[in-house]
């Protein structure tokens, strides 16, 4: 193991085999440790690589695959109809994990006062642009 890997939570998880839901050759997904919303879960590629960007097309497309398998298995369970999906790729735009990854935000009717904008929150000040 390099020392890039070291200290790694989704190394660690994808080593352990921990608690899977899905998984493919290239990527895996599980729960959000700490989930903003009830199934909230990460999608993760097994090569440890920071940069969203810098993954390779193999590796997107298993990704992209469980984000779809994933939605199914959300709609299905806990009857999600909205999801908000992203990616924080780099620290200035708020990545904590130095491992790439796919947030699956499932949302529910009234789980805000205001949904209207969804992602463009990241920015609270240019967000509300329909006013
Ligand atoms: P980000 O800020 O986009 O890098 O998101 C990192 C996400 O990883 C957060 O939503 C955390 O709750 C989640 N997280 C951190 N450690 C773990 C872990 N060991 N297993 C599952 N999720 C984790
Ligand atoms: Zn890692």
């Amino acid at each position: 193991m390099t020392a890039e890997h070291e200290g790694c939570p989704f190394c660690d998880r994808i080593r352990r085999r921990q608690e899977f839901l899905a998984l493919r050759p290239r990527a895996v997904a599980f729960a959000d440790a700490h989930p903003v919303s009830p199934g909230h879960c990460l999608v993760v590629p097994r090569r440890h690589e920071p940069d969203f960007f810098e993954l390779t097309l193999d590796e997107q497309s298993d990704i992209w695959e469980l984000v779809w398998e994933l939605r199914e298995l959300i709609e299905a369970e806990r009857h999600a109809r909205a999801f908000n999906v992203g990616i924080n790729a780099g620290a200035a735009a708020g990545q904590t994990v130095d491992h790439a990854h796919v947030h699956l935000i499932p949302r529910y009717d009234g789980d805000v006062p205001d949904p209207r904008g969804g992602i463009r929150w990241v920015l609270p000040e240019r967000a509300a642009y329909w006013d």
